[in-house]
């Protein structure tokens, strides 16, 4: 249990059925933003994410199978096997995108004992109504409820969902409890007061967060779909339980979604785009981290070709101007990168790049900002090489792209001359001949200028006695 000045931070975690994609880890992206936000703050945080690997039934639908059970028929593997097989794809994610291990990752299955409990209180107070299919939530006795989605309520009651489930009061109550349908046996089933079933998808959140950061805590994240649905049920069912008349958490911060260009993906992938894809492809994950941080979290981002191309390139400019300043000091907080910068020659300019950051990250997490703020001093003839170090330490403490350490060989991957599509060849080959014709006409200056031409392409000119060859450098 955290002690009250450590911020207690939630975010909800994945369903451990297949690989994450892109649009998933963006979510840990933010929060992990939001963590170094807090600790450049000088505020100590517990993180917990949870890892759901029960209870989360396919279209987060209240019935039918759970997708993890579905996943271990389609793989022929144990669910158990399922659920560790892909925690450790997001575990890998998540390190290859230098986002910072939270202090727990419990897992639903470990907690159904206390799901089960959180279940008969609210039973015992009223709050719920049992049916062949399960133990459900009724919603109209829920003041408050759907509030944090900004809809209307009437409204959401009737329209929002489409699933049909016989005797449910309203359409927007929720199973606790989903019962094992007659003739149908769950691989993962527990025994309860209502029958051999498995939980309902929303309870987990709710029993395990305050099982691990108290019955109420500051800050609960996750991706904007949840605000609509798994949100608003889990504060339902958490404040109905706790039954204190308090909001159950202070703050709630929505991640926007990375839409994909779904058709160049498909083809490539047949599903939506990994991590790994893009390393397979010759980026750094990095890169993908820098694209991110390059949009606002509240905003939509677009996935291209040409957004993580550019974001590559930044980060090797990044990574080739930072080299030089290595080794970084060790700047987590904005009072630790002003103590570096002491007294009263303190190089004004650096300081001024500091506050700049500071601003951008308290202007709800403008990671964008701290970007151009980073990329500005890089280019500034005035900062002092020592201020520049802290400023670079300072931002990156915030982006989190690891610039102290990456090396630059691993951003820069070589291409062989196969990877050239036919017009990037023939814009070479007539470079290569016009510095042929230029060397027998004696104009070296032109050669020269040729050759540099290329260098900045990545190519290099060897002559050799049967002409000039080339390759990728
Ligand atoms: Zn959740």
């Amino acid at each position: 249990m955290p002690s009250a000045d450590v911020v207690g931070l939630y975010s909800c975690g994945p369903t451990v059925y297949s690989f994450p994609h892109l649009g998933n880890m963006r979510a840990y992206v933010f929060a992990d933003t939001l963590r170094r936000a807090l600790r450049w703050k000088g505020i100590p945080v517990r993180h917990v994410v949870n890892i759901t690997d029960v209870g989360h039934a396919v279209a987060d639908s209240d019935t039918g199978e759970d997708k993890l059970e579905v996943a271990a028929a389609r793989e022929r593997r144990s669910v158990e096997d399922i659920a560790s097989f892909y925690t450790k794809a997001f575990f890998d994610d998540l390190a290859a995108l230098g986002v910072l291990p939270a202090d727990e990752y419990p897992r639903a299955s470990d907690y159904v004992p206390q799901m089960i409990e959180f279940a008969e209180r609210l039973e015992e107070r009223g709050y719920t109504y049992l049916l062949p299919s399960g133990l459900y939530f009724d919603t109209s006795k829920s003041p408050g409820y759907g509030e944090l989605a900004l809809l209307d309520i009437a409204g959401q009651r009737e329209g929002a969902r489409v699933e049909h489930v016989e005797g449910r009061r309203n359409k927007t109550d929720f199973a606790l409890w989903r019962a094992e349908e007659p003739g149908v046996r769950r691989v993962m089933r527990w025994e309860s007061p209502w029958g051999w079933g498995a939980p309902g998808w929303h309870l987990e959140c709710s029993v395990m967060s305050i099982a691990l950061l108290g019955p109420h805590f500051d800050i609960h994240t996750g991706g904007v779909d949840h605000r609509q649905l798994h949100h608003i049920n889990e504060i339902a069912q958490s404040e109905a339980y706790l039954g204190d008349g308090r909001p159950w958490v202070q703050y709630w911060l929505h991640g926007e979604f990375l839409l994909l260009d779904a058709e160049k993906i498909a083809k490539s992938t047949g599903g939506g785009p990994r991590l790994a894809d893009l390393v397979a492809a010759g980026y750094h994950p990095m890169a993908y981290r820098l694209f991110l941080l390059g949009g606002h979290y509240r905003s939509q981002l677009d996935f291209t070709n040409q957004g993580i191309d550019a974001a590559q390139a930044t980060l090797r400019r990044l990574v080739g101007r930072v080299e030089p300043l290595r080794p970084l000091p060790v700047v987590e907080t904005l009072p630790a990168a002003r103590a570096l910068l002491p007294g009263p020659d303190a190089d004004k300019v650096a300081v001024a790049y500091l506050d700049q950051i500071d601003a951008a990250i308290s202007a709800d997490l403008a990671t964008p900002r701290i970007l151009a703020s980073l990329q500005e001093a890089l280019r500034d003839p005035d900062i002092s090489t020592e201020g520049l170090r802290v400023v670079v330490a300072a931002a990156d403490a915030l982006l989190g792209l690891g610039l102290g350490d990456l090396d630059a060989r691993a951003v820069d991957r070589r291409r062989s001359a196969a990877d050239l599509d036919p017009a990037e060849v023939s814009a070479i080959e007539a470079l290569i001949a016009a510095r042929t014709a230029a060397r027998k006409e004696k104009d070296w200056a032109r050669a020269d200028e040729i050759r540099a031409e290329l260098s900045e392409l990545g190519v290099e000119v060897t002559d050799t006695p049967t002409g000039p060859v080339w390759e990728l450098k």
